[in-house]
């Protein structure tokens, strides 16, 4: 089970966690938190978020502001989605969020509404629990513009934004061929903001607490897995080093890192040193991504570990586009065979080649993701590589290729539902239609 760790740095109010991460969050607690509060009007709130920088928390980390004003300023009544299909298998963040707090969520998306002039709104998911907690908490505090939840199939590639617009619009949650991106053209023909859930909490957190902007930009959530140790959901400043991140998960002496996801590729020890900054990351040829990071333990085996993500990969494709399906079979199939110890002695150059040759082919970025594993295994563990060539792998040969996805996977948190309110906070009506009186002494 995944545990959550509140963080130490930042101050609660500032918090996607908040103060209670394993108990949902009614419309009442919200409030009192300060939710769902008016004191920040739609072009202060465009301006806090472009002053603190906000990136989006699905990937791509692309400026929140910028994103929410280039829906604005094509006008035409558009559209604002809630992604919380959450794709990566080493992730748990998106799913929490919309289970321990649907109201934080369904602020933030009303604000993104208010700043873009959006006309609708959808809570675009795949999990049940999520779904239910969403559509209780929609009851609980209607929104001021319609909302509908709309449920997907889970699938590596069905948070992709314009596989968003396709499922909402009534077709298969598959990408398709940008241009036009959502933003021009997205859900019934409208300008549509898909924006991951965990911005669009920020984006209420900014709203609520606007002194706090900064502290709420530059904190993320990261899942946390590998190495043997328990997974953990937990949230930290981005200055954060991967190594204290380690270090914090009990695995001090971690030999690298599986970043992002799949989406960040392998990283070595060496760049444990490296904040979790977007720009720092990209720098040396990573990212975090969804904020998933699954260490490597220092008997792990990095070709393993890509083999195993890349094995997730090609069953995961969507089968719309002939490069990806065979790229990523081929880069799948060069890594199981590294593994096995049977691989051709050219599959290093294979593998080199379909790195620097497959990226941006696809219609969306899982073709990238196993190009960019191929390229980083390369480029971080080019000893382990030239080894599995020579002789089998005694740690590949003690690991069980079928569990890949299952090592990979990482569950949600525990959250119980909220509290139902105690009998005595609405007391029935007596037969004369008075509310009958409250006990005294009752708390
Ligand atoms: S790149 Fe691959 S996963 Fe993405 S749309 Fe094309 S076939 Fe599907």
């Amino acid at each position: 089970m995944t545990a959550i760790r509140l963080p130490t740095a930042v101050p609660t109010p500032g918090t996607v966690l908040g103060a209670a991460p394993h108990r949902a969050e009614d419309a009442a607690a919200y409030r009192a938190g300060g939710g769902y509060g008016s004191a920040t009007g739609p072009e202060e709130l465009l301006a806090h978020l472009a002053a603190s920088g906000l990136r989006g928390r699905g990937g791509a980390a692309f400026p929140a502001a910028v994103k929410l004003r280039s829906v604005r300023d094509r006008g035409g009544g558009p559209v604002v989605v809630a992604n919380g299909e959450e794709g990566e298998p080493g992730s748990a963040k998106d799913r929490w969020l919309l289970r321990a707090r649907p109201h934080l969520v369904l602020d933030g998306l009303a604000r993104a509404a208010a700043v873009t002039g959006a006309v609708r709104g959808y809570v675009y998911l795949s999990d049940p629990v999520a779904g239910a907690r969403v559509r209780a908490a929609l009851a609980e505090h209607p929104p001021p513009l319609p909302v509908e939840v709309v449920e997907t199939g889970h699938a590596y590639v069905a948070g992709e934004e314009t596989a968003v617009v396709r499922r909402i619009d009534g077709g298969p949650a598959l990408p398709t061929a940008k241009p036009p991106r959502p933003f021009e053209r997205g859900v019934g023909g409208a300008p549509t903001l898909v924006s991951n859930v965990e911005t669009l909490a920020r984006i209420a957190l900014t709203a609520a607490r606007p002194r706090l902007r900064d502290a709420v930009a530059h904190g993320t959530l990261v899942t946390l897995s590998g190495a043997g140790a328990a997974p953990v959901l937990t949230e930290v400043p981005s200055g954060t080093t991967l190594r204290a991140l380690a270090r914090r998960h009990g695995v001090p002496d971690a030999a690298g890192a599986l970043m992002g996801g799949l989406f960040g590729g392998l990283v070595d020890a060496r760049a444990l040193d490296l904040p979790l900054e977007p720009d720092a990351l990209a720098a040396a040829g990573t990212a975090l991504g969804c904020g998933a990071v699954r260490f490597l333990g220092p008997g792990e085996c990095p070709v393993g570990t890509a083999a195993d993500a890349a094995a997730h990969l090609a069953a995961e494709g969507a089968r719309q586009c002939g490069v990806c399906v065979s790229g990523t079979a081929a880069v799948a199939d060069a890594l199981r065979a590294l593994t096995s110890g049977r691989a051709d002695p050219d599959t290093g150059d294979h593998l080199l080649r379909w790195s620097r040759g497959l990226p941006g082919r696809g219609a969306c970025g899982l073709l990238d993701a196993a190009a960019g594993l191929a390229g980083s295994l390369l480029r971080a563990f080019p000893g382990p590589v030239r080894a599995h060539l020579t002789a089998p792998c005694p740690v590949c040969a003690a690991t069980a290729p079928a569990d890949g996805t299952r090592r990979l996977t990482v569950p949600v948190p525990e959250t119980a539902p909220a509290l139902a309110p105690p009998a005595y906070a609405t007391p029935p009506a007596s037969p004369a239609g008075n509310p009958l009186p409250v006990p005294k002494g009752t708390p």
